[in-house]
């Protein structure tokens, strides 16, 4: 079999890049081993523009975010399904510091339509606790990314483009004129195996700053609130009317078990959200690993030695949001050899591949 491009991994990444590559006439195919270590799989798909306890806006956010609707919109009407929900976020102040740092970014006209007004607690939603208020975050939301793996998985399947399988990099071989795998060969070859890229021969320099994370969705047993809410943890009313609660982060294990302790400090923690926080019936518990980046920037672009192989991986705790436009500078490098923006070219961290 002979295609231009293998992707391995069919996580966000490597779903948006191979629909972008299809829709542009190359030939491709997607390898992923079942989604097993996918964190695309475990993720809340939230869309959260300022993050952080300084409140900082997201880096290129300006340019991130219409491409990041837009793209879910053009998927939406393509294969007719609700894949971004958008929902305003109510961020609750944890300390007198995160009330200071809210005033100083509102003043700032930086920063003018993306922070809403100050909440009291007395103004808070009903049920909500609050001690020191909050303030409403607009242009938030969340994208059902389960719902758009699933779909795009199936339409690649339709196109002779999906492939289910471990790739076990041993088979790999790039040569001077592409890559060969197994019966397969391509002129070029693209990992999209999320936090997995630890353990890739060619690409396990990359410094990634993997976190595991695991979220609970719930069956709430009162009236769905409107808002998001977001205290550290966060509370997503659902489209179903469920309720998801996320995430954890942990630095030192990376395997997607979910574990009781963990389970047991999520629903912990809705004591710091909830007045009235009594048990919830749990509908379902997942785990997955973010594959982070020392400088929270991705890793894109080509082997410095290898050319046939090519990074598109390291979105972080952002996918959702950065994907979409990185996938289409990533589409814009491989067919017209535009350049990729230097803060997130590989070439950056070249001085590490030995
Ligand atoms: C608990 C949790 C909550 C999160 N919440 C959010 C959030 O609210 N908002 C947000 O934007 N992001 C969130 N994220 C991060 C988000 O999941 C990522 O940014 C994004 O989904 C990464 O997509 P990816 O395609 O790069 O990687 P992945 O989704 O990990 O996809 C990699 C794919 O490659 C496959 N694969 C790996 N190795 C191989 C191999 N050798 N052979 C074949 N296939 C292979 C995997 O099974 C998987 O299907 C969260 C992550 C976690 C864990």
């Amino acid at each position: 079999m002979n295609f231009d491009l293998i992707i391995v991994g069919q996580g966000l990444a490597g779903s948006l890049l191979a629909w972008r590559l299809l829709q542009r006439g190359v030939s491709v195919l997607v390898v992923d081993n079942g989604h097993r270590n996918a964190s695309s799989r475990a993720a809340a798909g939230l869309i959260n523009p300022v993050t952080g306890m300084r409140l900082v806006k997201t880096r290129g956010v300006e340019q991130l975010l219409p491409a990041a609707l837009d793209c879910y919109a053009e998927l939406e009407q393509q294969f007719g399904v609700k894949l971004y929900h958008a929902k305003p976020m109510l961020r609750l102040f944890a300390s007198e510091r995160e009330v200071e740092a809210w005033q100083k970014r509102y003043a700032d006209p930086d920063y003018a339509s993306w922070l809403g007004e100050r909440l009291t607690s007395a103004e808070l939603p009903a049920g909500i606790k609050g001690p020191l208020g909050g303030y409403i975050q607009p242009q938030s939301g969340y994208l059902d990314t389960n719902l758009l793996m699933c779909t795009l998985r199936h339409w690649l399947q339709q196109q002779g483009a999906w492939l289910e399988s471990e790739i076990d990099y041993a088979e790999i071989e790039p040569h001077t004129d592409g890559v060969c795998w197994r019966d397969v060969s391509a002129q070029r070859l693209v990992f999209c195996e999320g936090y997995r890229v630890m353990d890739n021969p060619w690409f396990g320099w990359l410094p990634l700053q993997p976190a595991k994370g695991e979220i609970l969705t719930l069956k709430p047993d009162r009236q769905p609130f409107e808002l998001m809410v977001n205290a550290g943890k966060w509370l997503i009313p659902l489209h179903d009317g469920n309720w998801r609660l996320g995430a954890s982060y942990d630095r030192e294990h990376f395997d997607e078990e979910t574990s009781e302790e963990e389970r047991e400090r999520l629903l912990a923690s809705l004591n710091e959200l909830l007045i009235d926080p009594h048990e919830l019936e749990l509908i379902s518990h997942r785990a997955g690993v973010r594959s982070g980046t020392r400088d929270k920037m991705p890793l894109m672009g080509v082997h410095p030695e290898q050319s046939p192989l090519f990074s598109f991986n390291g979105f972080g705790s952002k996918g959702s949001l950065l994907i979409p436009w990185h996938g289409e500078r990533m589409a814009d490098y491989l067919l017209e050899g535009r350049p990729l923006p230097d803060t997130v070219d590989i070439a950056r961290y070249q001085t590490l591949c030995h």
